[in-house]
């Protein structure tokens, strides 16, 4: 038998009770949509699948393909999928992961408020509303309160597991509009390091437990999306950003990935996203490795709380973590001193820009708690959906969210 996922047992139907009934006609059938190659991608959704390989590998098989919108504007269905049920248990298993290495290490989970005066990542990107006749903000991240709490609230080890809510109008395979935050803030005792070992064996212990505790929906999704599995080294790699910038620079670019948008990057500018996946394919070939850090990155591409190096004023004490060549983390040692944060507010807030004097009193709160003392501390954010996409190689990140929010879908 193989048209069941019993093969082994014969059922003779006795008698048939409806406990709940459906429409007749259905929206797409659950078994049409379960098949490898019944995924399709509409003409506008070009830049909304990763590379846009699924859309051509959809084009060529000749059967019944079911648009990711239809399949999103009836989740309740799209979720019946055996692929799709597979991929919410390992959406929630990283989750799961997540929490029980932090636990065993002392870590606080906290819950941070997220309708807020002000932005917590210097104004842009927010979604804003009135809150009893004043502006209010939802939260971006629980950044101000991470550090509110770890440095300044003497939890020294917090982390939080909650929706962050970003007004980007991204239409790409990889943005969301509300995501879940994975968020980990620690003390540091003697250098940041301390943070990306803590990351690393994070990763590293949500991995293994993925391939341990999940095999079998790790084997359905690989049905319907056919990749190399997921591969990490132990310990993780860590390059400096200036390393990786020379790996680029080291590479001669082919037409295609010219194409793709590749170009030669400059160690002072931010990684563009081409190049980031292209890093992403040198590193791989290089050290054999989906996961790898850089750290030390530019001071002025980093939020205005990030710690700038020790010796050289253009570097930061911060760091990002990439899966499959695509950014899933960002991090840094944060400034633990209100005159030097001020500082920082004041010549650059974000993107090399000063913060408004308005936009500095809308945090007040948060400068204002390192007005007592602070513990030096560091930490990071990363997109769940975004780890379960690139672990599983899946071509969108709307497949691992349960009910997606982009900039045009809000329902269901
Ligand atoms: P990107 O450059 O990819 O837009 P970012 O630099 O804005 O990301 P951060 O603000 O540093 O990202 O957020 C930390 C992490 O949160 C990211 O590494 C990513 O995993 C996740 N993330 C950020 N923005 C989004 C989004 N719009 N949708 C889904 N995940 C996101």
């Amino acid at each position: 038998i193989t048209g069941c996922t019993e093969a082994g047992v014969e059922l003779e139907v006795a008698s048939v009770h409806v406990v709940s009934k459906s429409e007749i006609t259905l929206p797409f059938s659950v078994k049409a949509a379960s098949l490898p190659g019944s995924y399709q991608y509409g003409e506008t959704d070009n830049d909304t699948v990763r590379g846009g390989e699924a859309k051509a590998e959809a084009a060529a098989a000749q059967q019944v393909k079911v648009g990711l919108d239809t399949r999103l504007n009836y989740r309740w269905i799209d979720l019946r999928t055996p692929c799709n049920q597979a991929i919410m248990r390992i959406n929630t298993g990283v989750s799961t992961l997540f929490r029980e290495y932090l636990y065993a290490r002392d870590f606080v989970e906290i819950h941070s408020p997220k309708l807020n005066g002000g932005a917590s990542e210097g104004g842009a990107n927010c979604f804003t509303l009135k809150y009893f006749g004043q502006p209010a903000c939802l939260a971006q991240s629980p950044q101000l309160f991470k550090q509110m709490t770890a440095g300044c609230g003497g939890l020294e080890r917090v982390f939080e597991v909650g929706p962050v809510f970003r007004a980007e109008d991204s239409n790409t395979h990889r943005h969301l509009c509300e995501f879940t935050g994975l968020d980990m803030e620690m003390a540091i005792n003697e250098h940041y390091f301390e943070v990306l070992e803590m990351f690393s064996g994070l990763f590293i212990n949500i991995f293994e437990g993925l391939n341990e505790r999940y095999a079998k929906e790790i084997g359905l999704v690989s049905e319907l999306f056919p990749v190399e599995p997921f591969k990490f080294c132990k310990p993780s790699l860590r390059l400096t950003y200036a390393e990786g910038c020379q790996l680029l620079a080291d590479y001669t670019l082919t037409e295609s990935d010219i194409a793709r948008g590749c170009t030669s990057q400059s160690p002072e500018e931010d990684l563009s996203t081409p190049n980031e996946k292209l890093l992403g394919r040198i590193v791989k070939a290089k050290y054999g490795t989906d996961f790898f850090m850089m750290d030390e990155y530019p001071l002025k591409v980093r939020p205005f709380y990030t710690m700038p190096h020790p010796t050289n004023p253009k570097l930061s004490n911060s760091y990002d973590f990439f899966m499959r060549g695509e950014e899933i983390l960002s991090g840094a040692q944060r400034v633990h001193d209100v005159d030097k944060l001020l500082e920082r507010c004041r010549t650059d807030g974000g993107h090399g820009e000063p913060m408004s004097e308005e936009a500095i009193d809308s945090i007040k709160g948060y400068i204002d708690s390192f007005r007592h003392g602070a513990l030096p501390h560091g930490g990071g954010g990363v997109g769940l959906e975004r780890v379960v996409m690139l672990f599983l190689g899946l071509p969108n990140i709307r497949l691992a969210s349960f009910f997606p929010r982009d900039p045009k879908r809000l329902a269901p």
